[in-house]
């Protein structure tokens, strides 16, 4: 059923080697995309690179810093000559974090985030732009975070670049509960993008949409959820009560990449266990 197949279709993934985007790349690759993604570690790269053809998946990859501007348009040159100037998806994957109190961040830790988290997935998108359009069929998904929704103590910056800032509104107390909003006003950046993007681009039929993640198990922050108090604070204010694993995202990031959603486009959904919609803990 094609509604439900990327067969023919081809993607780059930013930061495959890891964590979501290595869950994202295969996923897409299984649904039967070629994809071609990056990491800074050739050794690691490599390494997954051989893995992947051993599984039968259709994957390539390059050594690139989506930081440097050069070495981006470096990736996207690689990927159109591979995809014959044709590429159907684009995973704006990579993101880091420095958690610190607002007036602790230095000016390069500032540049370094907006440059990781931010700066590159827009220009990314630029570089992708041609070529998703002549695909005919395009998709574009940010990983973004819900620290881009409501404030989640990991830092303002992270919080800036993702989606904006907390702005709780108290919206009344009846029989004695308070109830919480958690408001997303018009304005940030990662969601706000996709938003833009999505209706910039409609016209060219290039969907652009972006997952929001509360804690998944990956490198970048074993060392919190290996902390058993943080593991236990996590659990007591998400539902679920427990952190989710890269494969419960990327099953929604192919998800919005595939046919059968045609129709979605500009939205920011959370993959959370509950934790954006639980109010008062
Ligand atoms: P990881 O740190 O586990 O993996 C990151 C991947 O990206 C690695 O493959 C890494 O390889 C690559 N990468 C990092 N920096 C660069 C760079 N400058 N240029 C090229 N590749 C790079 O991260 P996660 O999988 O946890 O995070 C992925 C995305 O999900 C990020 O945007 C993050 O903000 C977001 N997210 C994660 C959450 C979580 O709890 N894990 C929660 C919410 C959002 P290498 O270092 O070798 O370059």
């Amino acid at each position: 059923n094609f509604r439900w197949s990327l067969a023919g279709m081809t993607a780059v993934v930013t930061g495959g080697t890891r964590g979501i985007g290595h869950a994202v790349v295969e996923e897409l690759a299984e649904l039967g995309a070629a994809v071609h993604t990056c990491s800074r570690n050739e050794v690691e790269l490599n390494q997954r690179l051989q893995e992947w053809s051993a599984k039968g998946l259709a994957v390539t990859g390059s050594v690139c810093d989506v930081t440097s501007r050069p070495q981006r348009q470096e990736l996207l040159e690689k990927a159109s000559s591979i995809f014959n100037g044709k590429l159907n998806i684009l995973i704006n994957n990579v993101g880091t974090n420095i958690r610190k109190p607002t007036t602790e961040y230095t000016a390069e830790e500032y540049s370094k985030l907006m440059a990781t988290n931010l700066e590159s997935s827009y220009h990314l998108c630029q570089l992708a732009h041609p070529l998703l359009k002549a695909s005919g069929v395009g998709s574009i998904v940010f990983i973004s975070s819900v620290a881009g929704l409501v404030h989640i103590f990991s830092g303002s910056i992270y919080g800036a670049t993702k989606g904006l800032l907390f702005r709780p509104t108290i919206l009344g107390e009846e029989m004695n509960l308070v109830f919480f909003n958690f408001c997303v006003p018009s304005t940030g950046a990662m969601n706000q993008l996709a938003k833009n993007l999505a209706c910039e681009w409609a016209k060219d039929n290039i969907r652009v949409n972006s997952v929001a993640p509360w804690y998944i198990r990956t490198s970048l922050v074993e060392h919190l959820l290996s902390d058993k108090q943080f593991l236990d604070r996590l659990a007591s204010r998400t539902p679920m009560e427990r952190p989710g694993e890269a494969n419960e995202v990327s099953s929604l990031v192919a998800f919005l990449c595939l046919p059968a959603a045609s129709y979605i486009t500009g939205q920011t959904i959370s993959v959370d266990g509950g934790f954006t919609v639980n109010g008062f803990p």
